[in-house]
């Protein structure tokens, strides 16, 4: 099961969906970003990993 993140991305990026992107990630990766807001849980591939279970 991965959640959903927001995470901090490219902070110079001018589009906030590039500076602050929201991913679909597991307990694992999410330890790789800086999270600013935490989301809904999904059965969506985790975006780093590719964790499916
Ligand atoms: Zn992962």
């Amino acid at each position: 099961m991965r959640k959903y993140y927001t995470v901090e991305g490219d902070v110079n990026a001018k589009k906030a969906k590039e500076a602050y992107p929201k991913l679909a990630l597991c307990d694992r990766c999410v330890s790789h970003y800086i999270v600013i807001n935490e989301g809904d849980r999904t059965y969506d591939e985790c975006a780093k990993c590719g964790a499916d279970d």
